[in-house]
């Protein structure tokens, strides 16, 4: 097996800003794997709060991990030593989501029927940053007018506080209480218990389907008082990382969101979608700054997921990677071994 891996900058078109500040792109990393006549593909998108802030981090650790041999493991074994070992999950998720692509290449399958998977069948949300009303409203008028998208996600939880939040919120649902659009709301954990409790409940009444991450990372111990008084369905995403995190908290939530890059692959996030199950909770796919390889390894999994949130690479230029398609709002995936995608020729040199 041959690794050969490459930074690149990822520029997004409409930078995003979250209740923890605003994020204009990333430098990802992504791996190619040669095995014989196979080549396989994977991304990590780095973070501050996912143990690895750069490409040439994740890099190292990722080239430390496969020094030590990993042929004669199992993706799952692998998985494990990879968290024995304290390689950040984001690294780990480019090596773990390009060894599925490669095992269901030999399997000459896609990889989501390799893993005996439906295919992805939910339309995504597209995410609209925290953002002036004038910005949200050209916003909302462009993404009408394209009439690509079905459903939106509106990041709140303002560090104008909540009044900033109700305003944008009014701006965006006068746009659209009159369409058949699904909107969800992350807070991304700007909103402390009052705050919550007020907020989900305004929220309840102009249609949203469910909250996420209220609360801060950190602050699970108070998701009590909140999910006792809440009016919508709350769902966890920065404090929940792993499945062995599900059974603390699987009483105060409704449902997890679980990305490749906070838990380190394919391996890990079928695992959450299994223990959120077995705890009668809904589940959620999200994504980081990531491109269609990160995005095409996540959609493989989708089909048996209650609400989909993959639309980064949407927003980037350009998305240095192909495999990914948008049919009827859903992020489809082709018919083709492996998880279908890889980068474009010309950003890496073969
Ligand atoms: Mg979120």
């Amino acid at each position: 097996m041959k690794f050969s891996f490459y930074a690149i900058d990822l520029k997004k078109k409409i930078p995003l800003r979250i209740s923890r500040g605003l994020k204009s792109g990333s430098r990802n990393l992504f791996l190619k794997i040669r095995d014989g006549a196979y080549s396989a593909w994977g991304e990590s998108s780095p973070g501050k709060t996912e143990g690895a802030e750069s490409p040439e981090m994740m890099q190292n650790q990722l080239e430390d991990f496969i020094s030590q041999g990993i042929k004669d493991n199992s993706i799952y074994e692998l998985y494990e030593k990879s968290r024995e070992m304290g390689i950040a999950p984001c690294a780990y998720a480019s090596l773990d989501m390009a060894l599925w692509d490669l095992i269901s290449k030999k399997a000459n399958m896609p990889l989501y029927r390799y893993l005996g998977l439906p295919k992805p069948n939910k339309p995504t949300s597209i995410t609209i940053g925290i953002s002036s009303k004038e910005a949200v409203k050209q916003r909302i008028s462009s993404l009408l007018n394209d009439n690509l998208f079905n459903s939106l996600k509106i990041k709140l939880g303002s560090s104008n506080g909540i009044d900033a939040d109700k305003e944008m919120f009014s701006e965006i649902y006068k746009n659209i209480k009159d369409k058949k659009i699904n909107v969800r709301v992350d807070a991304n954990g700007g909103w402390n218990v009052n705050q919550s409790i007020e907020m989900i409940n305004w929220l309840s009444k102009k249609g949203v389907e469910y909250v996420e991450q209220p609360l801060k990372e950190g602050m699970e111990n108070d998701l009590k008082y909140v999910f006792k008084k809440r009016k919508l369905p709350i769902y966890l995403d920065e404090s929940c990382r792993f499945s062995s995190q599900i059974p603390e908290w699987a009483e105060f939530v409704d449902g997890v969101n679980l990305k490749l890059m906070k838990c380190g692959g394919i391996t890990e996030g079928i695992r959450i979608l299994n223990v959120a199950k077995a705890y009668g909770l809904k589940t959620m796919i999200g994504c980081m700054s990531e491109s269609s390889i990160s995005i095409a390894a996540s959609a493989s999994i989708s089909g048996i997921i209650d609400y989909i949130d993959l639309d980064s690479h949407y927003n980037l230029n350009p998305d240095p990677a192909i495999g990914v398609d948008l049919i009827n709002g859903i992020t489809s995936i082709s018919e083709k071994p492996g998880h279908g995608a890889q980068l474009k020729k010309e950003f890496y040199a073969s």
